[in-house]
């Protein structure tokens, strides 16, 4: 493990979560010597690139999560003069990218061999967490936001059978005690901030890439919260980079909803750090986030590889939810809907070329939030069950 800042290296037994030295935020360091060839005829799941893994593949904990759809959207792509593709983390075992990570990280927490897990989590991380530690046998500990969590997600948690907190605060506090408990070594922390999780999740830069027969793509965008996965996918597409498998790399894009947006409101104003925001507030729970402990990392994915960050109102979260849904076929949360609201917003604006290749990531299930997706129609209409009432009513005169 390494410093992102001061570059202090340590072991990768050591139970830290940032530098001792300096504070800031640790990156494993993984360079496996291997062709592309080894992949091919593997199953279709995150492991399939297991040497590109940092843990003992004897211990591996997995539910086969990655592998996910990599779907063309032609009928949007025509729309926007692009060609789209979407990938559908949503079809995740718990339904979100979240697992991936938690794959990884709970591997690792057999590895070490503690007994206790615990997380902060707007709600997909505590859902994917209590399911992987059920697996691993773990004791699983999840602080959630009151009223703040949707509610599939929340029945996740409790069904897996973690024990689930309400605090009284948001997400931001809720990870910092956590965090406090977890440094008196009380529990073994698996937020995002722990580097081992976004191992796992670089597995879907690796995934897009391989999807498009090992080429990059000329943009990846997707929703940024605690700013885990943008880094994390720009991890994987880089160390394939310099593994040699592609050529080039993909602009990361970014897109935070206007309530909660301290790292677009960094890149809009080329900043290297961000201003955290005190009350952050939007419709899209799994993003409501204001002080993202990757911020100081997916800073640097979006500058280096030349890509960009955009808002997103609450309003246009939904259209772009229901857009999807209703010419694609594909049913995501709010939260994922941002990548394809903010791409929209950004050919409308001209920043995406007409004629680019992107990929948006949406990151988790529809279903996760099924008030969200009930009040944003009209209810179903009653009616007799007779033949005449129905046909007055699917074919009115
Ligand atoms: C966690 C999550 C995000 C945000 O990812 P970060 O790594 O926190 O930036 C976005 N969408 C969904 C559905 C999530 O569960
Ligand atoms: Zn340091």
């Amino acid at each position: 493990m390494k410093c992102i800042t001061c570059g202090e290296q340590y072991g990768l037994d050591e139970i830290i979560y940032t530098c001792i030295k300096c504070g800031s935020t640790l990156e494993i360091v993984c360079r496996p010597d291997v062709s592309k060839d080894i992949f091919n005829c593997r199953k279709s799941t995150m492991w399939k690139y297991k040497e590109f893994m940092p843990v003992d593949e004897s211990k591996i904990v997995s539910l086969e999560e990655g592998g996910t759809p990599f779907c063309k959207c032609q009928n949007l792509g025509d729309k926007l003069g692009i060609e789209l593709y979407v990938k559908v983390e949503g079809s995740n075992p718990t339904g979100s990218f979240k697992d991936r990570g938690m794959s990884v990280g709970i591997t690792k927490a057999v590895e070490l061999g503690v007994n206790t897990v615990g997380c902060a989590s707007t709600g997909n991380t505590s859902a994917s967490l209590a399911a992987y530690a059920a697996r691993a046998g773990k004791r699983c500990i999840v602080l959630l936001p009151s009223g703040k969590v949707a509610l599939g997600k929340l029945a996740q948690a409790m069904f897996h059978g973690a024990e689930v907190l309400s605090v009284n605060g948001n997400f931001d506090e809720a990870l910092e005690t956590i965090t406090a408990l977890a440094l008196e070594g009380q529990l073994y922390l698996l937020n995002s901030v722990n580097p081992f999780r976004l191992e796992g999740q670089k597995s879907i830069g690796f995934e897009v890439v391989d999807d498009l027969g090992w080429k990059s793509p000329d943009r990846i965008i997707l929703p940024v919260g605690n700013a885990g996965n943008i880094s994390a996918i720009w991890k994987g597409v880089k160390e394939f980079h310099e593994a040699g498998f592609i050529e080039d790399l993909p602009m990361m894009t970014g897109i935070q909803a206007v309530g909660a947006a301290p790292i677009a409101n960094a890149v809009r104003n080329g900043k290297n750090s961000i201003e955290i925001v005190t009350n952050p507030e939007t419709i899209a729970t799994a993003i409501r986030i204001g002080a993202p402990v990757s911020a100081q990392k997916a800073l640097r994915a979006i500058y280096e590889s030349n890509g960009m960050a955009e808002t997103v109102t609450d309003d246009e979260i939904l259209d772009a939810q229901k857009l999807l849904a209703r010419t694609e076929g594909i049913g995501v949360e709010p939260a994922s809907a941002a990548s394809i609201a903010g791409l929209i917003k950004l050919v409308e604006n001209g920043e995406v070329d007409k004629g680019e290749q992107v990929v948006c990531i949406v990151t988790g299930h529809l279903l996760k939030d099924p008030n969200t997706a009930i009040n944003a129609c009209v209810e179903p209409v009653e009616i007799e069950a007779s033949v005449e009432a129905l046909s007055k009513i699917i074919n009115p005169r």
